[in-house]
């Protein structure tokens, strides 16, 4: 399979050189150039099928022509050591639980893969030192960092927001050593993917080592989330709810959300989707006005979604530009909504109290916006549940009046001692530091 850049000024790339390369030299994102159909007896074999079986199915239909097939199935068994049941919350409102995996959020799935992938390349290809530079605005970080740790000849930056991320999520990325790098941003998330994309761009740092994002900017990071869209319907068909499905995905990135649609560009049959902004809402207002109008990014306690000019709408637009009208077509597709934080307390606060269930800051924007958006009799809803609320705890302590319990997964993060280099939002700066490593 060859990638395209969706801006359509570079050359098409192979797998390796997309997943190594991460962003193409237009500064687009890569593509896959044609991807095969799932034949609709195999989507409706999948109900009983394990979540591994499922995954290799999509897998091979994404990246069979470029990896052999049973070291394929090795990075997905080796990814998937952890289950994403689907739950049933009340009446026809289902809730994907995705956080099953290492650090407790959905970006293990995604993370692994693609330290996986990018490890049997450069085993395969002889090539030295890849420098991965991830962005984060609290949980891509700790999934990236735990999926690399120990990864021989990978090194790992990690640019975070000074003062941004919740305390758990900091020591889970702060605390690893090993070839993990932890990089304190006086800035916002915004500033730190504005970071790491002139890092890219940049000859010196280019020439100086290979540079690769992690970020759902990577193929290998977002197309392996579309695994657990076809394993939730699998799991709904078993139960013969799968006929009219709505999905709401919590947003930021927009990396989940594509996947999504990836997914149901294979054959995965979803009615529409829904897209949960918190107030970084540039997204819905693009749904609602077809006007896309990046603006800075403000705090607030979704914060993973926390984002102001998301880099997957580019794959979007991308996705739907084959129909007469794109944006009618998106608008068809997907449809959206967006919550302030006392939205988000009181979605969180009335599904502890009716359903006894603890929904975290993320999933309470996709669980509101899923039962907004009425699913009807006939119809199945399901919302992403995108992160364990204990890594939120403080936040959802204060609105729910309990004291969650942390997973001993988290439990061990804790424990470790914080290090991580404090730099400023400047790019020279930046690139002085990495260019002395
Ligand atoms: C990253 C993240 C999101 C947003 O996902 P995108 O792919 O960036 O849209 C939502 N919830 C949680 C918990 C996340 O970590």
């Amino acid at each position: 399979m060859k990638y395209y850049s969706t801006n359509k000024d570079a050359p098409m790339a192979s797998l390796k050189r997309a997943v190594i390369k991460g962003l193409a030299g237009d500064k687009g994102l890569y593509m896959p150039e044609n991807i095969d159909l799932l034949k609709d007896f195999v989507i409706g074999e999948m109900k009983d099928m394990s979540f591994r079986e499922i995954a290799c199915t999509v897998a091979e239909a994404l990246f069979g022509d470029d990896v052999d097939m049973d070291i394929l199935h090795q990075i997905v068994a080796d990814t998937l050591s952890f289950d994403t049941p689907v739950v049933h919350l009340h009446d026809n409102i289902y809730c994907l639980e995705l956080f099953h995996g290492p650090t407790l959020a959905f970006k293990d799935v995604g993370a692994r893969f693609m330290a996986r992938l990018l490890a049997y390349f450069i085993d395969k290809e002889g090539v030295k030192d890849v420098n991965v530079l991830v962005a984060t605005s609290g949980d891509t970080g700790s999934a990236v960092a735990n999926g690399f740790l120990g990864v021989d000849g990978i090194r790992v930056y990690v640019l975070y927001p000074k003062g941004k991320v919740s305390p758990i999520q900091e020591c889970q990325f702060t605390t690893l050593g090993q070839n993990i790098t932890a990089l304190e941003i006086d800035g916002t998330f915004d500033d730190c993917q504005a970071l790491v994309k002139a890092a890219f761009m940049d000859e010196e740092m280019n020439e100086h080592s290979k540079l690769t994002s992690a970020n759902s900017i990577n193929i290998a990071r977002f197309l392996p989330q579309s695994f657990y869209y076809f394993y939730a319907y699998a799991q709904l068909d078993k139960i013969g709810k799968a006929d009219q499905l709505l999905i709401s995905v919590p947003s930021g990135n927009l990396g989940n959300l594509t996947a999504g649609l990836f997914a149901h560009w294979m054959g995965l049959p979803v009615k529409r989707f829904i897209a949960a902004n918190n107030l970084n809402d540039v997204f819905f207002q693009y749904l609602q006005t077809g006007a896309y109008t990046p603006r800075p990014s403000i705090s607030t306690p979704a914060n993973a979604m926390d984002v102001g000019d998301p880099s997957n709408f580019a794959r979007i637009l991308d996705l739907f530009s084959i129909y007469p009208n794109p944006y009618a077509s998106i608008c068809k597709r997907i449809s959206g909504h967006r919550y302030g934080n006392s939205d988000i307390a009181s979605a969180m606060r009335s599904v502890y109290r009716q359903y006894g269930y603890i929904l975290d800051p993320h999933g309470a924007c996709g669980y509101q916006a899923l039962v907004d958006d009425a699913p009807a009799k006939n119809e199945s809803g399901l919302f992403l549940e995108t992160a364990h609320p204990a890594k939120f705890k403080q936040t959802v302590d204060d609105i729910l009046g309990i004291d969650i319990e942390i997973p001993a997964k988290l439990q061990a993060f804790l424990q470790g001692e914080k290090q991580s280099i404090p730099l400023g939002k400047d790019f020279a700066g930046f690139k002085n530091y990495f260019l002395r490593q």
